[in-house]
């Protein structure tokens, strides 16, 4: 039998297509869904975090979207991104929008673009400079991204976020100023009315209720024996192992040795807040905020997605791992901020509020993390024990990426056993 640790989209998918198969998926929460949870509550609709979609596979979206289109249960939406410059909004991404800024600065970033000579940078602060310049990386990125990541930039690999980085060549920078293309992997979205649970739900749908054991937690693993213990006492006997954890935590389960410095990561303190009416900002989807003096880095506007009148945000602070956060202690800051930078008015009321730390959120990558992961990776494999997931995995990735690594994992386990593993829709 496989058991699956963690029923966040990765453990689902990968349950998914071993359906035929004995698993047991074991979750520590009440409700299934890891990340991709929504709360529903006052006529408002709020995940864990902003989660949008943007499918490259048809075969997945196919999967996820099932039955949802038909029923007119999503939105098809044209991204609206920006990001608050001092006094002004500039079009995301910064660099390829300088012409927007303030005469001088507009020179200031277009000199240091040109003065640029690509080095070899060996991290992620020194690629944001050998790339962009002095001007761009100074007035948008590095101030951002610490925000986001709440460490020295220098600590990350330069790859730290993999495809999702907005890369820019020289040539693209000069077109767009005439015209416009701030195309991106994620430039249109889709995202259903009831929130990103739906997916979730459209999964769930296809496996056992009587293969999942919620309020359960994983409290250790024992390699030689295959059996995990569970935080009931319970002892669950295993042939192969799926975590879904993060990874330093599999590595603690395990009793394995390894170095703590090695791994990085960040909180995300999310506010998900509903007011009474409509505020000022009618179209935007997102905004980034790199302004040290304000105390989040992104809000996102979920009624402009949806279409709802009456203003519903999620916003969101970086902290460091060892950050004791108190979410209460944050509510009066981030409300006043929200103020100063013209997101809400005097005369809007907070209707409901939710909030909720996301810890790990975002990982830090190294060259050493990924040398780490990889090595322990293989050694847990050869006791029948394969790590996946964004956390599972240790990187940067979406939901999509997550369900391929799942399908990969059933496909290669599959085969392995001689057996045929095909999944889709019409599977039903
Ligand atoms: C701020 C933010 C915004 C994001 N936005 C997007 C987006 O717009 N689009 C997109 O595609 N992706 C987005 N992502 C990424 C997406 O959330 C993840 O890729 C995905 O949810 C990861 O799923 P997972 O199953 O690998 O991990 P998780 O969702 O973390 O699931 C792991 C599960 O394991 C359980 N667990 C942990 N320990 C134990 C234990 N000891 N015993 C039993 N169970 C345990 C947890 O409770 C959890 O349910 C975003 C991520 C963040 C942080």
């Amino acid at each position: 039998m496989d058991i699956i640790i963690g029923g966040g989209i990765t453990g689902l998918s990968y349950a998914m297509y071993n359906a035929q198969g004995e698993y047991l998926i074991i979750e520590k929460e009440t409700e299934l869904g890891g990340y991709c949870r929504t709360l529903r509550r006052n006529g408002f609709v709020w995940d864990f975090s902003g989660h949008f979609f943007h499918f490259q596979d048809a075969g997945i979206k196919e999967l996820l979207m099932c039955g949802l289109e038909s029923e007119n249960q999503v939105v098809k939406v044209e991204k609206d991104t920006k990001i608050k410059y001092k006094d002004r909004y500039v079009d995301f991404p910064f660099q390829k929008n300088i012409h927007q800024l303030p005469k001088d600065e507009f020179i200031d970033c277009l000199v240091d673009l040109f003065d640029v000579r690509e080095t070899e940078s060996h991290n992620f602060k020194e690629m944001l400079y050998c790339k962009f310049g002095k001007s761009i990386a100074e007035k948008f990125l590095i101030p951002y991204n610490e925000k986001l990541y709440a460490c020295d930039l220098n600590s990350l690999d330069k790859d730290a976020m993999g495809r999702f980085f907005p890369y820019a060549e020289k040539e693209e920078i000069i077109k767009n100023f005439r015209v416009k293309d701030n195309s991106s992997y994620n430039g249109s979205f889709v995202y259903p009315k009831n929130g990103a649970i739906e997916y979730v739900n459209n999964i769930c749908r296809r496996l056992d209720i009587n293969k999942f054991k919620t309020n359960a937690s994983v409290v250790s693993i024992d390699p030689n024996k295959k059996e995990v213990v569970i935080d009931t006492g319970e002892v669950l006997a295993y042939d192969r192992l799926i975590s879904t954890v993060p990874f330093p935590k599999l590595l603690n389960l395990c009793g394995l040795n390894y170095n703590e410095s090695v791994y990085n990561w960040n909180q995300v303190l999310v506010f998900n807040m509903g007011f009474d009416k409509k505020g000022p900002n009618t179209t935007s989807h997102w905004i980034y905020y790199p302004d040290k003096k304000i105390c989040f880095y992104r809000v996102g506007f979920y009624d402009n997605i949806l279409q709802q009148d009456r203003t519903s945000l999620y916003v969101e602070l970086g902290f460091d791992k060892n950050a004791d956060i108190d979410p209460d202690k944050w509510l009066a800051p981030v409300l006043h901020d929200l103020k100063e930078v013209g997101c809400i008015t005097d005369d809007m009321r907070l209707v409901d509020y939710q909030s909720l730390i996301m810890d790990p959120a975002y990982v830090h990558i190294t060259e050493q993390s990924q040398k780490d992961v990889k090595e322990k990776k293989a050694l847990l494999a050869k006791y029948d024990i394969y790590s996946i997931g964004r956390y599972g995995s240790w990187t940067y990735c979406s939901i999509e990426d997550n369900i391929k690594e799942a399908k990969g994992l059933s496909e290669t386990l599959r085969l392995h056993d001689g057996e045929d593993n095909q999944y889709n829709c019409s599977n039903l």
